[in-house]
């Protein structure tokens, strides 16, 4: 097959094409390396299979051949990050919604197969935890720029239910919890590759808020293989689906864990979010989701424990590549603390 992954210089869509060229498949990758990079897909440089576009998902001429050349196309250009999201409100609308229309309106041109990815963010406030696809999405204030990411994501779902609907296009929406793996970098916000670093480096780990707000963590080649399975499957199309791991850990907790696992004589302290983020900053208190869904349809079952995720990303942090990422990650989270 001739696969399109859109973002896929980014931490998961590089994963996803590693996956993809080691079963055969012709790869083409578009990223505008705003956050990816190159460095995420060397190993696939000259790979005769792979080809890399470095250009935006709204440059609609680019991206129309790209759609046309390919056989399924999976959408994982976005802005992400819940730093990078509330510090640029207006990149991350407009690169959310106007990139999924212009990969949806060419996916529809001659009916390719599309994976949509969403995110748990749009469950927003809600307490309904474990979140189910079919439960209420709970949006804040349009004031507080976080939700701002969660509402794009939620119109990028309706337009693909909607192009799916009204005129057949086999779209599919996964909601991705949170992911984490090699080459994910803390420089958005992420608080695994960010915690790592600063364990590593003797440095505090800092704990926004109380940390008693949970997670779950999945690993990154467990929501690869879902998302290869969700767009292979004949019955995805028009749903949407959770993918993610149901283990709830607090933020203490992951920290003490990560302080365990690379025996870190660092502490932790605990950053106020206003601090940390903004001004009125709201958190989930918890996000876990119900993934029974997609065990049902496509045998979804995470098979990576916290534990094993945590040393494999101590262990891409200990490697040259990783700690030069981790550093600047963990000195922007020291800065931001400070
Ligand atoms: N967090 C933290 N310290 C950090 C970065 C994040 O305590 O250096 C917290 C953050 O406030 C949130 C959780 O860790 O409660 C997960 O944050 P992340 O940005 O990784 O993902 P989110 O679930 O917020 O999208």
């Amino acid at each position: 097959m001739k696969v399109l992954i859109t973002g896929g210089a980014g931490f998961i869509g590089s994963h996803l094409a590693d996956a993809c060229i080691a079963r055969g498949d012709e790869v083409f990758v578009i990223d505008d390396l705003s956050t990816g990079s190159l460095k995420n897909v060397e190993q696939l440089a000259d790979h005769p299979h792979f080809h890399c576009t470095i250009d935006s998902v709204r440059n609609e001429p680019v991206l129309e051949a790209l759609v046309d050349n390919c056989d399924v196309i999976f959408h994982l250009a976005a802005a992400v990050g819940v730093k990078l999201i509330v510090e640029s409100p207006v990149r991350t609308i407009e690169t959310n919604v106007r990139g999924t229309e212009v990969v949806l309106a060419a996916a529809e041109r001659k009916r390719k197969r599309v994976l949509i990815a969403s995110t748990s963010e749009v469950y927003g406030l809600s307490e309904q935890v474990p979140f189910r696809e079919d439960g209420n999405l709970v949006m804040g204030a349009t004031t507080k720029g976080r939700w701002s990411y969660a509402c794009s994501k939620a119109i990028d779902e309706f337009l693909a239910l909607a192009y799916h609907r009204e005129k057949g296009l086999p779209a599919i929406i996964v909601r991705l919890f949170n992911t984490v793996g090699p080459r994910q970098i803390g420089r958005y916000g992420m608080v695994v590759p960010t915690l790592v670093s600063q364990a590593l480096a003797g440095e505090p780990l800092t704990v926004y808020g109380n940390g008693r707000q949970t997670r779950c963590f999945g690993y990154v080649a467990d929501v690869v293989e879902a998302l290869l399975r969700l767009i292979d499957h004949p019955d995805t199309p028009g749903q949407v689906f959770n993918i993610g791991s149901t283990e709830e850990v607090s933020i203490t907790q992951l920290a003490e864990r990560i302080l365990a696992l690379t025996g870190s004589g660092s502490r932790i302290i605990y950053v106020p979010y206003s601090e940390a983020y903004e001004e009125g900053f709201e958190d989930m208190p918890r996000r876990v989701p119900d993934t029974s869904k997609a065990a049902r349809v496509i045998g979804f079952r995470p098979r990576t424990s916290l534990d094993d995720i945590l040393r494999a990303v101590i262990e891409f942090r200990s490697s040259g590549e990783g700690a030069e990422a981790g550093l600047a990650a963990s000195s922007q989270a020291r800065s931001r603390a400070s």
